[in-house]
This record gives C-alpha cells, structure tokens and sequence, in this order.
C-alpha cells in the first residue's frame, strides 16, 4: 500500500510500506477523510519529535472498516467510523488514574504518526477497536465528521480545563481549528465575554460566529495590555492558549486574574534560548504565588469522547464545517493539503482530503 510519510525531518513524500496487520482486538481501517493538522508540521518542518524515518503522517481520519479482529464485538467490515486522534491503551495504569492520553509515557495514548505509521495511507490500524472507534451518525458530512478527531477534541479540552464558571471571562489566544473549537467550548461551558485572538480574517468571522465577543489583534501591540485595558485593569478568568510562538505564556500570566486558569493546548515545537525552555513571566506570575494555575493537557481520544462531540455536532451546538476552508478531492492531494497548513493562507483554517 502507499501512504504520505515523513522520510526525515524537513522532508516528506509517498512511501510503500506492507498493509498492517490486524490483532484480535484491533481493525484495520480505509480512509475516505483526512486533514493534516499543525501537528504534523511541527513533527516534519520543527523535528519537534525528533527525527522519525518513513514514518507515515496524519492523526486526523474518518473511514471505512476493512477487517477487524475476531475479539471485536461492535464493528464490522463497512462499517462508517470516526477514529480518534489519540487511541489509548484502556487497561493502563495511566488509565486507571484518568490519564488515557499518557498512556505508555509522556504523550504515548498519541500513536498515530508519533510511534506508528499514522493516517495518510491507504489502509491503517488502529488498536481497541472496541474503545476506539466510534460509528459516524446518519447525515453527518465528512468534512464535519474529521475535524472531530483532534479539532474538536483538543479545542474543548481547552475549555474544559479552563475551569470556567457560568459569566466568567475567557480569552482565547489563537483562533485557528483549535482556539475556534475553544470558543465554542467556551461558549458550552457558559463564559459571559470571550476574547478571541488572532487576524486572519477568515478565523475573525468564525469566532464571531462561534460565540467571541470581543477581537483582539496580535499586531495591534501587546495582546496582553489590549486585554487588560477592556477590562479596566482586571485581566480574565480564563485563558485557553491554542496559538502563538514559545513566548505566548508571557501574555497568558500577564492577563490572567489571581484564581484564573490557564489552559494550555499548545504544541511547543520550538523552545527558546540555548537550554530549549519556555518562559513564564515572574513579576505577572505574582513570583509563584499569583494562584494563577496552568494546566496542560494532549486531545482525549477513545469511543465515548468521539460519540459525546459526534453528538455536539447532531444536535446543533456548534458546525465544525465552518472551519473546513478548504477541500481537495483525491488521496494525491495530501501533500498539497499538508504544504497549505504549513504556509497557513490568509483564507485557511483547516484543509481537508476527501478520498471517496
Ligand atoms: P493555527 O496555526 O491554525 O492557529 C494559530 C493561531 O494563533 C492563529 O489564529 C494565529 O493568528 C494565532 N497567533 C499567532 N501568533 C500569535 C500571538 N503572538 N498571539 C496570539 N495568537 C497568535 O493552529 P491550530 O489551531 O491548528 O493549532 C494550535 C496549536 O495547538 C498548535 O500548536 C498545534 O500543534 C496544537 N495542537 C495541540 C494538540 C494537543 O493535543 N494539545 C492537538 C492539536 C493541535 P493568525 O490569525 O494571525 O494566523
Ligand atoms: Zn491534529
């Protein structure tokens, strides 16, 4: 089979690789959507894993099942799915503790394109079929069905771990797929002002329409001092950070509130400084003791996550369509897709492959 891989870092193409082999409990999987994901060009273009040799690229898929494992009870050959972008090995310890996505290590429930050959191929494997699967709902696009798996997943995890309280502020730093999917988040778990961050025009007019009340340009001057002098002085309750260099925590402690949140869904590709570190500020850090708490955290994957957003989506609470800017028809057009993420156009949000 041929799949899109990462040949070294800085480097990719189209590789042959043997069709994977399907465990008793797992599937094998044919994609018929995919999206390439600003992951994957910190992977290739930062070398932010480290080097990886013809390793296939994507996380990002929805498809058709093509064989399962006789262990698999709930999906069979035909089969529409939804395929996390994080698929966890769910009899870990990690597990057991409510860590799935650090399973097997630091980042490990993140397989695809990471320690195995990920998405863009013609066929992929996926292990737990039973816990990581889950069935595309009648009437669903694939364009609203893809970005599911990592968009929406990490976007609202943003959100969630913000701890925001029903008419608290948030300010979200960064509005590509996955700030967006913050807002929306946001707006679910019940923030009053949302302040969106970012300029590219396109993302301005979805946050707008996913429930941002307030825009900021970086390029304006200090996104921080922007934010503060709305607020009189206050900062906000909540930062979710989906954007931005390795400096961006400068602004999020900066505008934070003591008792706020900062909730990270960055992905540091690249550090700052000859020790590769990222920096917190002291003095808006209160010198340690602001109460001004930073979490972090990698997408949740598995079945029941896909299903809860797959049902976001049925039932009306927000249209990840919108972020679908731009659609290419044909498996040959990944690399294409994979280069428009990389360049990031003024009009793009997020890329899709349709293969069907
Ligand atoms: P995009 O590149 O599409 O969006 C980045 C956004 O950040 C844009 O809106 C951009 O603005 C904005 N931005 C750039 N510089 C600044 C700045 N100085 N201050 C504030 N905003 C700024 O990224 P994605 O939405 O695809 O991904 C966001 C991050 O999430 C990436 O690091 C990605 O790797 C990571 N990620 C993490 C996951 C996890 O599990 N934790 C999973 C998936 C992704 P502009 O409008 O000007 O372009
Ligand atoms: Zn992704």
């Amino acid at each position: 089979m041929k799949g899109y891989a990462m040949l070294k870092i800085g480097e990719v193409g189209w590789i042959e690789k043997d069709r994977p082999k399907c465990g008793p409990t797992d599937a094998i999987i044919r994609p018929t959507a995919l999206a390439p994901c600003t992951s994957d060009v910190h992977t290739v273009w930062e070398g932010a894993l480290g080097d990886r040799h013809n390793m296939i690229l994507g996380h990002e898929a929805v498809g058709v099942v093509d064989e399962v494992g006789n262990q698999v009870k709930d999906f069979k050959p035909g089969d529409k799915v939804i395929v996390p972008a994080i698929t966890p090995d769910w009899d870990t310890e990690a597990c057991q503790r409510g860590y799935p996505s650090q399973t097997g290590g630091a980042c490990g429930g993140w397989k695809f394109s990471n320690f195995k050959d990920g998405v863009f191929a013609d066929f992929f494997h996926v292990n737990l079929a039973d816990n990581n699967l889950a069935l595309i709902p009648e009437g669903m696009s694939q364009e609203a069905a893809v970005m599911i798996p990592d968009m929406l997943s990490t976007g609202f995890m943003g959100a969630e771990n913000a701890n925001i309280e029903i008419g608290s502020s948030v300010a979200v730093l960064g509005i590509g797929a996955v700030g967006l999917s913050g807002i929306a988040g946001a707006v679910l778990e019940g923030a009053g002002r949302i302040f969106a961050v970012g300029t590219r025009p396109i993302s301005v007019e979805v946050a707008k329409k996913y429930g941002a009340t307030d825009i900021i340009s970086y390029k304006d001057g200090d996104t921080a001092d922007q934010i503060l002098e709305a607020t009189d002085g206050e900062g906000v309750d909540a930062v979710i950070v989906s954007g931005g260099g390795p400096d961006i925590l400068l602004d999020a402690f900066k505008m934070a509130k003591a008792g706020s949140t900062i909730s990270n869904n960055n992905y540091f590709g690249k550090g700052q400084g000859d020790k590769d570190t990222i920096p917190i500020p002291r003095v808006d850090w209160a010198f340690g003791m602001g109460d001004k708490n930073l979490i972090t955290g990698l997408c949740p994957g598995g079945r029941t996550r896909m299903e809860r957003l797959a049902d976001i989506v049925t039932y009306g609470r927000m249209d990840p369509e919108l972020m679908a800017t731009h659609t290419f028809k044909g498996f040959d057009k990944i690399g294409e897709a994979l280069e428009l993420m990389r360049d990031k156009p003024r009009d793009l949000i997020k890329p899709v492959v349709l293969l069907d």
